[in-house]
């Protein structure tokens, strides 16, 4: 186990601990981007209220339920159908070393039949209760380059917590992806992530500058 990581019944041990849960569903697709790029896997993130990119899930109480089942109903407030979680789709359990050490984030990621998938995303805009409130849409996680970015681009976007890990570690975990291909989209978000803030460096300072109204 990777420093920092805690079996799943360590991390229930800690009783005044307060336990997040967060899962990746995703499919295999034979559809093609333009009619000639393989998408290939269908992963799902979401768009959060606080504007960054980030899992579905949330809190879970063990005293009441067990981790898997409070999963199941954050699932069903964030993306409006029942998805089971079981034991077996458990990938990682870790404190969250960034904010609150007493908050222990557990990972899961659940391979989904692509209809399954299409449907998640059909309620989670229609009937999840969270809908606009705690979850702004669904989006889908591009695993190729194209001239203009793809997964490149994806990557330099702003993620929740260790989200971003969290995909990386699943992309390489699960296949979904070689790791030469991601080395190489990891080096081009770099770039992308400068030029991203040389433009937010010239938005603020034209902001500064303009007399407002
Ligand atoms: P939520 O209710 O989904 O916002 O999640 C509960 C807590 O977990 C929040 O404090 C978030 O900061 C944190 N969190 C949410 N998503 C992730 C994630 N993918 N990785 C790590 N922490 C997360
Ligand atoms: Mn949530």
């Amino acid at each position: 186990m990777a420093s920092g990581q805690l079996s799943r019944a360590e991390a229930l041990a800690c009783t005044n601990c307060r336990h997040a849960c967060h899962v990746m569903l995703y499919c295999d697709t034979q559809n093609k981007l333009f009619g000639e790029i393989p998408i290939k896997h269908i992963i799902l993130m979401q768009m959060r209220f606080d504007g960054l990119l980030g899992f579905p899930g949330g809190f879970v109480n063990p005293s009441e339920e067990s981790l898997e089942e409070g999963l199941s109903r954050e699932l069903l407030e964030e993306i409006g159908v029942v998805v089971p979680i079981s034991v077996e789709n458990h990938v990682q359990s870790c404190p969250d070393e960034d904010v609150d050490t007493r908050l222990i984030l557990h990972f899961y990621a659940k391979k989904m039949k692509e209809e399954q998938i299409l449907e998640i995303e059909r309620s989670a805009a229609s009937t999840a209760i969270d809908h606009g409130h705690e979850v702004l849409g669904m989006v889908r996680v591009p695993l190729y380059r194209t001239e203009g970015g793809g997964l490149s681009s994806f990557l330099s976007h702003s993620f929740i917590g260790t989200a971003r890990q969290q995909l990386l570690d699943c992309l390489l975990r699960f296949g979904l992806i070689s790791p030469q291909t991601l080395c190489h989209a990891l080096s081009i978000s770099v770039a992308t992530h400068k030029r991203t803030t040389k433009e937010l460096n010239s938005a603020l300072a034209l902001m500064k500058k303009k007399p407002h109204r």
